[in-house]
């Protein structure tokens, strides 16, 4: 007999699995969330989205104190690095998140499971040899790491993400094998705090899918900021001794390998869904070609009683499109009919500056035939970010050539992550360019940038 029966047990304690949790308890289902890492917040709070901010913070600090603060009259002398107090800090923001994750499961009397769970059938679980019962399963088991073959990953000196968040001390060379989202923001905490940062991509352009125009600024940028870009390159070999890495790089399409030495090379080639140990086949699931877990439009799986979410399904790997589809399944179990509007989930890029977009890029709707304009407005133009100093980057909108719905914004600049909401907004709303040129934003502030580009949709920006 089952030890204790749920209405529903979540497999997976990171944004997707307690959120689900969370919401299905606020909505009276008596539920309990499993998690083997010891912790809360899966990957994002643990070794991923948080301590990344937390060292992307620090190490801003750092870099503006020591090349930016005297153009703002403002002299320091004295500039020390400790890493061990930013690393300590970086550990205690992640402590302080999992622990309130734990709190928000007391308080709202989610069960906490500790431990690996299996699956043994359809509407079973076990967890550590002990079994449950439950009506509905969610599976949140989110992803890992994708290592390159010939490659071993020790974590001191050939690193993954994980191990690019603990390093004991600045490499005075860093290799970074892929050009996306963790290369491209690990790469600027290192480099900021004093690494030699190269980036080796396999394609011929940075961080793929995104907007070719903001790809080739954002580029440009990195570089003045001292990062070193092979693109069209890739590794064949990494091998590590006490001292350094010797690496091999070829052109990507092949030709002549040359090797070099580096103190420590990141491996941040991409993430694979996670589903190791899960005892899928004891429920019929079988993983799709990527290794996902296929499901339908309201993210269940051939099992009607077993849903997945997040990193382990389809769509962008992001902790905030794992949380909305938490809610959703759990709304959806509870009754109602809640929806995801998959081309208004926005993805950020914390350098500095930051990148944000939503929507569509130029290149997708140009692809798919649909007739676009396209506005846009540069921070050199606008006056807040003039005073502040910030004034490298563009806002661009593209809207339908006919109904001026807006499909698509991207932004590359100050506070981008943030400004990005306002389109999001809109989009939601199925808003068009003008209106988001007749709303008033004050002034002055970076918003002011969002407005011109809706203008200049039209051909009619004020201030450029
Ligand atoms: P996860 O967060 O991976 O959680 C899954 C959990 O399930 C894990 O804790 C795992 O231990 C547990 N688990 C797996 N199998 C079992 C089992 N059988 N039994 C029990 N427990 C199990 N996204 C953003 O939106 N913004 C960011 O800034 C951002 N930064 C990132 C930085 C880095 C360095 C990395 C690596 C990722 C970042 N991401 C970011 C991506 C984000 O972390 C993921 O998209 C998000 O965590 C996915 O959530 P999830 O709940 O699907 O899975
Ligand atoms: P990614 O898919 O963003 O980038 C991987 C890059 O590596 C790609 O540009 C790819 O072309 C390149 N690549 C692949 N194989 C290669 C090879 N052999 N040699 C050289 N280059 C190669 O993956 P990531 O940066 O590892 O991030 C993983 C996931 O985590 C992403 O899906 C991302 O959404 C998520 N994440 C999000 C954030 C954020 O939202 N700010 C931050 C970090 C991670």
């Amino acid at each position: 007999m089952d030890a204790k029966q749920f209405d529903l047990i979540v497999i997976g304690g990171g944004p997707g699995g307690y959120v689900a949790a969370i919401r299905a308890a606020q909505l009276g289902l008596n539920t309990a969330c499993v998690e083997k890492r010891g912790s809360l917040g899966g990957t994002c709070l643990n070794v991923g989205c948080i301590p990344s901010k937390a060292l992307l913070q620090s190490s801003h600090f750092y870099e503006q104190a020591e090349h930016n603060f005297a153009q703002h009259g403002v002299k320091l002398s004295g500039l020390g690095l400790d890493l061990d107090a930013m690393m300590q800090r970086k550990a205690k923001a992640v402590e302080d998140l999992t622990k309130g994750v734990e709190f928000l499961f007391k308080k709202n009397e989610v069960t906490y499971l500790k431990g690996h769970a299996r699956l043994t059938g359809p509407d079973r679980v076990e967890v550590d040899s002990q079994s449950y019962g439950a009506k509905n399963i969610i599976i949140a088991t989110g992803s890992d790491i994708v290592q390159l073959p010939g490659i071993e990953i020790d974590e001191q000196r050939i690193v993954s993400s994980t191990g690019a968040l603990s390093l004991t001390k600045v490499p005075e060379r860093l290799l970074i094998i892929g050009g996306g989202v963790i290369g491209l923001e690990l790469g600027s905490v290192w480099a900021r705090l004093g690494a030699k940062v190269e980036v080796v991509e396999f394609l011929d352009h940075l961080i793929p899918g995104s907007d070719a125009e903001i790809a080739k600024q954002f580029q440009k940028i990195l570089q003045k900021q001292g990062i070193a870009f092979q693109l069209s390159t890739k590794v064949t070999q990494a091998k590590a001794n006490k001292e350094s890495v010797t690496v091999t790089l070829e052109p990507a399409q092949g030709g002549e390998a040359k090797k070099a030495r580096y103190d420590v090379v990141l491996v941040a080639v991409g993430r694979r869904p996670y589903t190791d140990g899960l005892g899928l086949e004891a429920a019929g699931i079988t993983l799709d070609e990527r290794g996902r877990i296929p499901v339908n439009a309201d993210l269940q799986t051939v099992q009607p009683s077993i849903w997945a979410i997040g990193d382990v399904v389809a769509g962008a790997m992001l902790a905030h499109k794992a949380e909305d589809e938490g809610a959703a399944v759990a709304e959806r179990i509870a009754g109602q009919k809640p929806h995801i509007d998959y081309n208004c989930i926005p993805s950020v890029i914390y350098t500095h500056p930051e990148v944000a977009s939503v929507g569509q890029s130029e290149e997708a709707i140009r692809a798919a035939g649909i007739p676009y304009v396209v506005g846009k407005f540069p921070f050199s133009a606008n006056s807040r970010a003039r005073a502040v100093g910030e004034k490298e980057g563009l806002v661009k909108v593209i809207a339908h050539r006919d109904s001026d719905e807006i499909l698509g914004v991207h932004i590359i600049g100050p506070e981008a992550g943030t400004l990005i909401q306002e389109a999001v907004t809109l989009m939601e709303f199925k808003a068009s360019a003008e209106d988001m040129a007749r709303i008033s934003h004050a002034h002055p502030t970076l918003t002011e940038a969002v407005r011109e580009a809706g203008l200049a949709v039209a051909k009619r920006a004020i201030h450029i």
